[in-house]
């Protein structure tokens, strides 16, 4: 657990009351952290920017060595962090292992190795012959300070996890985590610290909303991640001083299940991708879409897998496969879905409770004869229910896909790929996976990131560090006489011959 040690010293000393941590598998409290005021912030935000300089300075080389020492440092401590992840969201084990440790070692390494490449100086050829001769280039500067906000269903993959490229690509970072889970944040710096980061450039601004609005309006990017209704305040505050943003946000995660499926395959997929992390993945599978054929024989797969489910605090590895539900209000927001969709004629086949305590835990749930007047099938429910319907054909399960404001990740199965894959291609998401899900997130070559209002740009990928960096175009002119042709004072003859030029290069295109 982490110690007051590990705050900042401008938090030790905050004025505003404390947050108090909670272990969602147990109800204790485990920890009490500062909220940073705006002035704390302010501050924060300074020592960052007069560490930058130094950090860009010292190049990709000497920054990849530190991230691979905090690479070994994950490794190395592994089980802390997984302790910590544990105490702080109730999650299982495995989860923590294979979704935040996995994650968080890759990336140190990927960003170390890529960022040198994916920010290297990009020399251009032009065909106008303006430039005719000159050096062209294009190159990524970091931009300075980044803020990144996130939210508590990943503590370390989602909340830390997107300060690494903003380090590699040579900026100082502010990690606002969300109040919920701050501990692996503030553990995450003490790994920094001993992997040799200079001390300022990153550093963890504990607090609410109100300290995540502070930092957006002192920072030169805002990494957000969490949910869409918070994206749109974080848009909306870092207009004023126009400070470019990127936005992970909320989804509603369709899986098309055609009749050609290897249904097994495709019920094992269903009950892991809905239930892992107890559901509160922002890329879990949400709703399911079902041709008829397969229809009864899917559904009996996932209920019986469903149904076998252990739930519960973990006590170690193997000990139970789902976890709590971390954040209080979210246990209310998955059971209304539930009773709603009961409401409307939906039939509960396994679970559909909030399960006895002690701490806070929703039973693994499977819902049928759902349409879409139900909230379960429309709003991010973020909780271990799958919901599924019986659809007619491919196209009955596109167009309610695609019935969403949401539009961050789905899934296609069919073993007949080619079918499988054109309908991949006319659904409206940032990713789409056929015959899998979710797994894409751990190609830190993919880009990801949600269309519609599940987000604004991308990470991993070029975009995942391009985004951290301002493009700066530069053109040399190296042989060079005292003046151009088109130069001051214009003469009849040159703008004729001008003319003519114009017309030779982009004269000779075909009329219809
Ligand atoms: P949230 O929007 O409630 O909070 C996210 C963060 O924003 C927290 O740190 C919070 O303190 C901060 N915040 C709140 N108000 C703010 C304001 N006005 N200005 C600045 N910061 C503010 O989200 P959450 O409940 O923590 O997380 C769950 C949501 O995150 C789900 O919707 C989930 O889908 C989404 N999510 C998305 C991705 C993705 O990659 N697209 C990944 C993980 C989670």
């Amino acid at each position: 657990m982490a110690s007051v040690e590990q705050v900042p010293a401008a938090a030790k000393n905050g004025t505003n009351p404390g947050i108090p941590v909670e272990n969602p598998a147990t109800g204790e409290t485990i920890a009490t952290i500062p909220t940073l005021s705006t002035a704390e912030v302010k501050a924060l935000v300074g020592r960052a920017r007069a560490a930058q300089p130094a950090w860009e300075a010292i190049g990709f080389e000497e920054r990849g060595k530190v991230l691979r020492r905090a690479q070994k440092w994950v490794t190395d401590n592994s089980e802390r962090i997984i302790a910590t992840i544990v105490s702080e969201t109730g999650k299982t084990y495995e989860d923590a292992q294979l979704a935040e440790i996995m994650y968080a070692a890759a990336a140190f390494g990927f960003w170390a190795k890529e960022a040198p490449n994916l920010l290297a100086d990009e020399p251009v050829k032009s065909a106008n012959p303006l430039v005719k001769g000159k050096k062209l280039v294009v190159r990524y500067r970091p931009v300075g300070v980044v803020g990144v906000i996130g939210p508590w269903n990943f503590p370390l993959t989602n909340s830390f996890g997107d300060c690494i490229p903003a380090l590699a690509a040579g900026n100082s970072v502010i990690l606002k985590p969300s109040e919920v889970t701050p501990l692996t944040s503030l553990l995450m710096a003490e790994g920094l610290r001993a992997s040799g980061l200079p001390e300022d450039v990153f550093q963890v601004a504990t607090g609410d909303g109100a300290t995540g609005a502070a930092l957006i309006d002192e920072v030169d990017f805002v990494m957000f991640t969490g949910s869409t209704k918070t994206g749109k305040k974080v848009m909306e505050r870092a207009a004023k001083t126009l400070t470019p943003v990127g936005l992970e946000l909320g989804g509603k995660d369709p899986m098309i299940v055609l009749s050609d499926a290897d249904v097994e395959r495709a019920a094992n997929a269903a009950a892991y991708y809905s239930m892992n992390n107890g559901g509160q993945v922002c890329i879990s599978i949400e709703r399911v879409y079902v041709e008829a054929p397969v229809y009864d024989q899917f559904v009996a797969r996932v209920t019986e897998k469903v149904g076998k489910l252990r739930q519960g605090r973990s006590s170690g590895p193997g000990s139970v496969d789902v976890g709590a539900v971390t954040f209080p209000p979210q246990l209310d927001i998955i059971d209304s879905h539930v009773r709603d969709a009961v409401a409307k004629g939906a039939r509960v086949l396994t679970g559909g409770r909030v399960a006895d305590g002690p701490g806070m835990f929703y039973e693994p749930t499977v819902l049928v004869d759902v349409d879409h007047t139900m909230s379960c099938m429309t709003e991010e429910t973020f909780g271990p229910t799958l919901p599924i319907m019986k659809v007619a054909d491919a196209d009955e399960a596109l167009r309610l896909a695609n019935d969403s404001p949401y539009g961050l990740q789905a899934s296609v199965w069919s073993k007949d790929l080619r079918r499988g894959e054109a309908l991949a291609r006319r659904v409206e998401a940032g990713t789409v996976c056929v015959n899998d899900a979710q797994v894409n997130y751990t190609a830190l070559e993919l880009p990801m990131g949600g269309w519609k209002t599940s987000g604004l740009g991308t990470r991993h990928g070029a975009g995942g560090i391009r985004k951290y960096t301002q493009q700066q175009t530069l053109l040399v002119t190296r042989f060079a006489g005292k003046r151009d042709p088109h130069m001051f004072p214009y003469k009849k003859r040159t703008t004729q011959l001008l003319g003519k030029l114009t017309r030779l290069l982009y004269g000779r295109g075909k009329r219809d």
